[in-house]
């Protein structure tokens, strides 16, 4: 499946590479998490860091027009938030330097989308 950018939006955050990998807080530069590329279509995550920084991410291909809810939370294996239905990895939130976070992220393989706030 080609990947057309679609969106992306980045808030007194910085992420490593263009579309994954490490994800910063601007202010304070601790990692917060970590963005699987291969396996999302799109992710929304927002945040408070620990050091008081509100920050947010977003990133959308836009190849699937519908995702489906889905009401289940995603799965912990190792560190690494993942698909519960096809174990794809999505994205690791390191919440021990986070205040509170939420996020959506839609997995690019069974297109279902997972939801969470804290
Ligand atoms: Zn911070
Ligand atoms: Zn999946």
């Amino acid at each position: 499946m080609a990947r057309t950018f679609s969106r992306k939006k980045l808030t007194n955050t910085k992420l490593l590479k263009e579309y994954a990998s490490w994800i910063y807080c601007e202010n304070c530069n601790e990692t917060i998490g970590y963005l699987c590329y291969t396996s999302y279509e799109k992710v929304e995550f927002d945040y408070e860091c620990s050091c008081g920084n509100k920050g947010d991410l977003l990133i959308d291909f836009s190849t699937i027009n519908q995702p489906k809810h889905s009401k289940n939370s995603l799965k912990m294996k190792g560190n690494r938030l993942c698909c519960p239905l096809d174990d794809s990895p999505l994205i690791t939130i390191l919440d021990k330097k986070i205040a509170s976070f939420s996020y959506q992220i839609v997995c690019n393989n069974c297109e279902h989308l997972y939801s969470h706030n804290s």
